[in-house]
């Protein structure tokens, strides 16, 4: 066994004065508690205010894309996509196995199934060699121009890699696959605000890219979201599928379809403002803790999870991993009891009973990682 002490001592030297280190807090030292004063003074602290459109343009002025449109939650920005992306019903939506949940609902939210592509086991995020592997096996172009699983007959609408714990998968090649097959692509960029790939930003490879504000990610507004786009025409549907389909006009009501009601509160997008103006600092003083683990890491010969060349991550949580699934639940064991908090990855996707019954890939690697990773303390530090 190793000296899973060494680790912990570590951890809690690198987090000084914490009895109980958590996985990731957020920090307020901004113009949080300003900005949300704010909106409450100035009475607008719902759907229309300054700070939304604000937040709209920070998000613009950070990833680089030509439209970004305010979300009331990441979940929420995943199902507008895949509307947007045309995804209907009995559709099948390309995703991962080792996910958050959310992205697997929001394909369940419009009654279409998800399909699970391998990972790749350095980024940790779909593989682009297992998605040709399996277009060439399963897919046949039709003659409406869509792709079509040929075991199932089903067609396969959109697909959607999504940044593990904040490290880009290989998005390009996934992006240049999707368009052979004619296959909409759209990035959970949940984690990833702040990484790029190949010197562009997570989520502006495909269509759209979603993002989440929650309260355990990088940036957090309590719960918010948003869309990526630099297609004027999604932009515009988005915005308007976000505010119940309401048609502007001065005084009156009209919708002209069926919307929703998923657009970000003022008073959230004070605090995402606030949040996006730190996000370099946020990302910087990750990169540091990163490094510290690395080097930690090296020393013991434990595998610690990099980004791969060409990507810059934002090392969200930090990852290790451990040489059988046995080592792992013993250090979660002690780590856990000891006051230093950490998680194994999520259950794998497709042994949820929602999803058991889907469509049958080799996810080797995807199961090889889910028994080792564990996630360690990864907050900003003070
Ligand atoms: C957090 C997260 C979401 C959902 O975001 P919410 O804002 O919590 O709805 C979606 N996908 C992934 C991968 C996430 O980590």
């Amino acid at each position: 066994m190793r000296d899973f002490k060494q680790i912990t001592d570590f951890i809690k030297d690198t987090f000084p004065g914490n009895n109980h280190i958590p996985l990731h807090a957020p920090v307020f030292n901004g113009n949080e508690k300003k900005y949300v004063i704010e909106t409450i003074d100035s009475t607008f602290v719902s759907s229309v205010g300054a700070f939304v459109n604000k937040f709209e343009e920070m998000m613009c002025e950070i990833t680089g894309a030509k439209f970004a449109i305010a979300i009331v939650n990441g979940t929420s920005a995943l199902h507008l996509s895949l509307i947007l992306a045309g995804v209907e019903e009995s559709d099948e939506v390309l995703s991962q196995s080792l996910t958050f949940i959310a992205t697997c609902n929001a394909i369940s939210y419009l009654k279409a199934t998800p399909v699970f592509i391998d990972i790749d086991r350095d980024t940790l995020g779909m593989s682009p060699f297992a998605l040709a592997d399996f277009l060439k096996q399963n897919i046949e172009l039709r003659k409406d121009g869509f792709a079509y699983n040929k075991q199932t007959n089903k067609r396969v609408k959109a697909c959607i890699p999504m940044h593990t714990f904040g490290f880009p998968c290989r998005v390009k090649e996934i992006a240049e696959l999707c368009a052979a097959y004619n296959i909409v692509l759209i990035e959970d960029a949940a984690e990833s605000i702040g990484s790029y790939y190949l010197e562009k930003h997570t989520g502006l490879f495909g269509l759209m890219g979603t993002f989440s504000f929650n309260g355990n990610k990088t940036v957090t507004c309590g719960g918010g979201g948003a869309i990526i786009t630099n297609s004027a025409e999604i932009a515009a549907k988005a915005k308007h599928l976000s505010t119940q389909a309401k048609v502007p006009h001065p005084w009156s009501f009209i919708h002209d379809e069926i919307g929703f009601n998923y657009r970000m509160p003022n008073i959230n997008a004070a605090m995402a403002c606030a949040q996006l103006e730190q996000l370099h600092d946020f990302v910087d003083n990750k990169r540091k803790l990163a490094k510290l683990y690395a080097d930690f890491f090296d020393t013991i010969d434990i595998q610690y999870v990099k980004e791969i060349s060409d990507s810059k991550a934002n090392y969200w949580l930090n990852t290790i991993l451990f040489d059988t699934k046995e080592e792992r639940d013993a250090f979660l064991e002690f780590a856990n009891a000891n006051g230093v908090m950490s998680r194994p990855v999520w259950q794998l996707m497709h042994t949820l009973p929602m999803f058991n019954t889907s469509f049958n890939t080799d996810l080797s690697n995807s199961i090889w990682i889910a028994d080792r990773l564990v996630n360690i303390p990864s907050s900003v530090r003070s």
